[in-house]
């Protein structure tokens, strides 16, 4: 239909239309007219209001939905985005008014994870929501709160904070909010009928000390973080540049350390542990060690950890373990007279529980065709104390391995407790070690330890003997094994076959 056919046929509608209410009005009284229109307007104003409460009730959702997408329906915080918005406003305002001073705090709750595996989600949830409560009452109202979880799926473990302080008068003034943080989260608290104190860690940057971008301010206070976290939890630590160096450098054996496995950069070296009464070698420990083509010979203490934070453990620890394994194997296929001795080698706590080693290790043994009974695993107390790894303990103390507590002595571990892990022994750390020769009450304390682990059947292996001084007191106190530079630095695989060979 053309324009000028759909003007003829509204104008038509009109008219009709309008003739036709006439005719109605012809046919009726004024009071049925009057009648009529209060009808009709009381209609209208049940209109106007339905229609009010429409779109209330439209506005109230946008504004629910609005708020929901900058806030953490946990916590009722803000969220990353609109802390990021907070933060980009300050930079721009700082980049206008160069006497504008703001900071930036990024707050980790320590050892969450561990509330969370013991007690359950819905205890780390209420805890979560406890701390919340305690920080906004640290802070000034004008001041941002956000609770930061990086997608759904990380909800769980979100226990990260970032603290928006804006417009301070000093830098000073960011580490004040940081102590009284501290000092009212340490306020005891009922958490399911547990008793608990909460500290946190906490890194602060401001605008002064970092380039003022946004990004850059939450990367750094990010890596001062990690840097309270390093230093051992519970403090706040003010960014500085050379962190950043460190920083990168860090990211750098990260990278590196990726691809040293399939370079085939690790090699093992073998230290001798030897009986205390005679010296005889009773077996090695496999310490593993990383030829960087830049970095030279790095020793286990340089990245070690770094693995361990990156979950790069896992693979390395495989790769140790199926190395030893392959060459304990063919040191006894090679030397058929040699006295078959056993290897120790060390599992960290994230090969035990982050899940299939028990598969890897039946894998393993499969493939090289090795007796566990030649495999001692070296465990280190802290990480006994985890239920998730105990489990699995116990499932490789059930296949046959031996199992040792490494490091003891430096944990929190009581001996009262030792009988009810599944343990065959213990080695004494050699900070344990060091003053025995020089420390009378300090002999006397390891001859206590040697007493009580003999009462519930555990061996003792000393670690780190440097000198006859110290192996005297271990022979008189019959201390089982011991291991040190006193009879031999850790050596390559190849004298390690030549000292079995005999
Ligand atoms: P650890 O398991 O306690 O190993 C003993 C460490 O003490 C070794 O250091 C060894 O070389 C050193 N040591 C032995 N005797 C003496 C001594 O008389 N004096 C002194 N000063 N030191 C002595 P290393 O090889 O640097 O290893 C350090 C740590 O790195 C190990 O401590 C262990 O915790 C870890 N590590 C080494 N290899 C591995 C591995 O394959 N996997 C895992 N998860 N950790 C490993
Ligand atoms: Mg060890
Ligand atoms: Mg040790």
């Amino acid at each position: 239909m053309g324009m000028a056919g759909m003007f003829w046929q509204t104008g038509f509608q009109l008219q009709s239309g309008l003739i036709g209410s006439l005719a109605i009005l012809g046919l009726m009284g004024l009071g049925q007219i009057i009648a009529r229109l209060n009808k009709s307007s009381a209609e209208q104003r049940q209109l106007n209001e339905t229609l009010r409460q429409e779109i209330a009730r439209r506005q109230d959702a946008e504004k629910r939905l609005r708020h929901d997408a900058l806030h953490d329906p946990l916590t009722a915080l803000a969220n990353r985005s609109l802390i990021l918005d907070r933060v980009r406003h300050c930079v721009q305002l700082a980049k206008r008014r160069s006497d504008y001073l703001f900071a930036v705090l990024f707050m980790d709750v320590d050892d969450f994870k561990v509330v969370n595996d013991s007690l359950g989600h819905a205890v780390g949830d209420r805890l979560l929501v406890e701390v919340a409560r305690e920080l906004t009452e640290c802070v000034r109202a004008t001041d941002i709160i956000a609770r930061c979880t990086d997608s759904v799926a990380s909800r769980v473990g979100g226990d990260e904070f970032v603290i928006l302080l804006d417009g301070i008068k000093q830098q000073d003034d960011a580490v004040v909010v940081a102590e009284r943080i501290q000092e009212r989260l340490k306020r005891p608290y009922d958490l399911s009928g547990h008793q608990r104190v909460t500290t946190v860690s906490m890194g602060i940057t401001t605008n002064q000390v970092s380039d003022p971008e946004t990004q850059d301010m939450l990367r750094d206070a990010d890596i001062a973080l990690y840097q309270a976290k390093a230093r051992g939890k519970a403090r706040s630590v003010f960014f500085d540049r050379p962190m950043r160096d460190e920083a990168m450098a860090r990211l750098q054996t990260e990278n590196d350390l990726r691809q040293a496995v399939e370079r085939r950069e690790l090699r093992l070296q073998f230290q001798p542990i030897v009986s205390v009464a005679n010296s005889g070698i009773e077996g090695f420990e496999v310490l593993v060690r990383w030829e960087d083509s830049r970095r030279g010979l790095v020793p286990p203490s340089k990245f070690i950890p770094t693995a361990e934070e990156t979950g790069l453990i896992v693979p390395i620890g495989e790769w140790v373990f199926r190395e030893a394994c392959r060459l304990v194997q063919s040191w006894q296929e090679k030397f058929p007279h040699a006295r078959k001795v056993p290897v120790n080698v060390n599992v960290s706590g994230r090969q035990l529980t982050e899940g299939g080693f028990l598969e890897q290790v039946d894998r393993i043994l499969e493939d090289t065709g090795l007796d566990p009974m030649y495999l001692n695993l070296e465990i280190t107390e802290s990480v006994m104390m985890q239920n998730l790894a105990v489990n699995v303990i116990r499932n490789l103390a059930d296949r046959g391995f031996t199992i040792y507590m490494d490091d003891f002595g430096t944990g929190y571990s009581s001996l009262s407790c030792l009988h009810v892990l599944p343990l065959h022994g213990i080695k004494l750390d050699r900070s344990f070690i060091d003053r025995i020769a020089v420390d009378q009450r300090h002999a006397t304390s390891v001859q206590a330890v040697v007493i009580l682990a003999h009462s519930h059947d555990l061996k003792v292996v000393a670690e780190g003997i440097e000198s006859a001084e110290q192996l005297a007191p271990l022979k008189d106190f019959d201390c089982d094994f011991a291991q040190g530079f006193y009879f031999s630095k850790p050596i390559d695989a190849s004298e390690a076959a030549t000292l079995i060979e005999g």
